[in-house]
């Protein structure tokens, strides 16, 4: 099993120029600069890096999925993420898997081998702690005016504060030794 940090898209590793939290045109997405070096740190402790995102404005076309679909791309090859799991369904939809809900994390932690007690979850939004809750993971909150009152684990000042959180809990826990990929030899 693997450990894995799920990292809420908005407001942490970009933001929208464009007004509004959330970006609805590609040229309002603007990744963070502060996220390739604090991400690096999380992956080479043997983490897998996730970014989480609900995104029920694709239903009407804000973003297009075609400019969605550009926008991760480049967190992907940006950040080395292992993968942007995105929620799509309006509140509506009843569906498991739009935030807090859990299922984004059960279905990655199934397709990747990820132990979601080991796992954190890191946002600057209160629904990211209940996500974490609902999970079983660690939320690590980034300081905001989002933060609200409800439960969370712990609260830092900013992605590259959260990263180095989350190797000073890994490593108290043992979890990287138990968890780091093993070597490839030969
Ligand atoms: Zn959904």
């Amino acid at each position: 099993m693997r450990a894995a940090v799920f990292i809420e898209r908005d407001g942490v590793l970009a933001d929208s120029d464009g007004g509004n939290g959330t970006a609805g045109k590609l040229e309002e997405f603007k990744i963070r600069t502060d996220a390739a070096g604090a991400l690096r740190t999380l992956r080479e402790a043997g983490f897998l890096v996730f970014a989480t995102t609900n995104q029920p404005g694709v239903v009407s076309g804000k973003p297009s999925r075609r400019e969605l679909d550009l926008m991760h791309a480049m967190l992907v090859r940006q950040l080395g993420l292992d993968e942007v799991l995105v929620c799509h369904h309006e509140s509506d939809d009843q569906c498991p898997c739009r935030k807090p809900q859990p299922g984004l994390l059960r279905e990655a932690a199934r397709r990747h081998g990820v132990d979601l007690d080991h796992s954190y979850v890191v946002s600057d939004k209160w629904i990211d702690a209940e996500l974490a809750e609902n999970a079983g993971a660690t939320s690590v909150l980034i300081r905001s005016r989002h933060n609200g009152s409800g439960h969370h684990d712990f609260v830092v000042e900013d992605l590259v504060a959260a990263a180095a959180k989350i190797l000073e809990v890994a490593g108290q826990l043992g979890t990287l030794r138990v968890l780091a990929p093993r070597k490839k030899t030969g």
